[in-house]
């Protein structure tokens, strides 16, 4: 109860900013001396402290006025990325207030990869004058198949990773407390606390960027699946006795619309004589030639890479379709490199959407892109340590929202109309 209590106050400090004693216990319904001790609980932890703002009158006497400490709240995100490994230190509005990289290497294990992540995270840590202490908790974000609650990736193909333990090795190697969830798990995390997504009760995000995954959050929540393993579109098929897939299937939207086929189309076009501006983009190489430098020649209206554009916004808009007619989402939200695809390719998308959702639709749904661009993932991981905390994403209008932790207590609620009392 006292943390669904601390939780109830932290959310509404967020929500209004900045906010006194008397304001808190009014909203929450909890009695005054209560709110004194939570927030103080609070300030020892440093997740609230008193705000420069002029002091509030009530009730004749000077009321100071709360905020969240945004200054001396600090998270770790990691983002171990098919190519490039990411490593920041974000603050309590998942403002990136430092960053540094590597490149992500496929011949290395994955004990010589989170190695190398701990070291960064050292480094870090030294650079910006930052104590392990100071650190709330690590946010992890990871292709492939990942088990929430014990911390280990269960499979990633990408990484060729096979039941990594990446939460418990971390912690060994940082003593920091470690959250690890699947990438594209944490773009919805992410746009959902601080993007296109923020309120809204049942979306999608679809990432299509070498691979293409999918999210899903219904009633507030990702939905993750007996296996981990829920709204992996990449691998629903779209054309029968189509390409062959990494996953050993012929025909997966991945096939067709992942940066991989992306380039194969492109170099095939090239092959075949068709000119085009994409190998220009590709300073004449064709073994240089990827997705984006198709997405560069669409801009510039070359023929054949708007055509490319347009079979790849209609490979995308079917996937999608089976989506939305399985999950009503208001929104789906692209992220990844090939969803900034140059041309007309989102419109195509749309349209296709459109065309084959179930008859008679009142209620469209709309493909967009997200807000959190390339960051969306590290900003995403932030959002795991937040929720241990006892946040819940801004905007949840559901009064019984709750947030669990690891060990499925709950530390978080939304439920701001309740009357809890300690
Ligand atoms: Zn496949």
């Amino acid at each position: 109860m006292k943390q669904l209590n601390k939780s109830l106050v932290i959310n509404i400090i967020r929500d209004h900013r900045q906010i006194s004693r008397v304001d808190i216990a009014r909203e929450t319904g909890l009695n005054r001396s209560t709110v004194t001790n939570l927030v103080r609980e609070l300030m020892d932890e440093n997740v609230v402290n008193t705000s420069q703002a002029e002091p509030k009158y009530s009730g004749g006497r000077r009321a100071e006025i709360l905020e969240l400490n945004y200054d001396s709240f600090k998270i770790v995100v990691v983002n171990i990325g098919r190519y490039t490994t990411t490593v920041g230190l974000v603050d309590i509005d998942a403002n990136i207030k430092a960053s540094r990289s590597f490149t992500t290497s496929v011949q290395a294990s994955a004990d010589e990869t989170l190695r190398q992540v701990a070291e960064e995270i050292k480094a870090l840590l030294r650079d910006t004058d930052t104590t392990v202490d100071e650190v709330r908790g690590i946010g992890v974000s990871i292709s492939g198949l990942v088990n929430i609650s014990t911390g280990v990736v269960e499979f990633s193909p990408n990484l060729k990773w096979k039941s990594v333990p990446v939460k418990a090795v971390l912690e060994r190697e940082l003593g920091i407390k470690t959250f690890v969830d699947n990438c594209t798990r944490c773009v919805a995390r992410g746009e959902q606390w601080f993007g296109a997504a923020k309120g809204l009760k049942a979306f999608a995000c679809v990432n299509i960027g070498y691979g293409i995954g999918a999210s899903l959050v219904t009633d507030y929540r990702l939905i993750t699946g007996a296996h981990w393993g829920a709204a992996e579109i990449g691998h629903i098929t779209v054309l029968k006795d189509g390409p062959l897939c990494n996953c050993g299937k012929r025909g997966c939207l991945e096939a067709l619309a992942g940066g991989e086929a992306i380039a194969s189309r492109a170099k095939e076009l090239i092959r075949s004589g068709v000119q085009t501006e994409i190998l220009d983009f590709a300073d004449g190489k064709i073994e240089k030639v990827t997705a984006r430098e198709v997405s560069l020649a669409a801009r510039n209206a070359d023929k054949p890479a708007l055509e490319i554009a347009r079979e790849v916004g209609y490979w995308v808009g079917l996937g999608i379709s089976h989506m939305v007619n399985m999950f009503d989402p208001s929104e789906v939200i692209l992220s990844g490199g090939v969803s900034r695809m140059e041309g007309n390719f989102l419109d195509v998308v749309n349209e296709v959407v459109q065309e084959n959702l179930m008859g008679n639709r009142q209620s469209p749904c709309h493909v967009i892109r997200g807000d959190l661009g390339e960051h969306a993932e590290i900003i995403g991981a932030a959002t795991l340590v937040l929720s241990d905390v006892g946040f819940v994403p801004p905007g949840v209008k559901d009064p019984f929202f709750a947030v669990y932790n690891l060990d499925g207590d709950r530390v978080g609620s939304a439920a701001n109309s309740l009357q809890l009392q300690a």
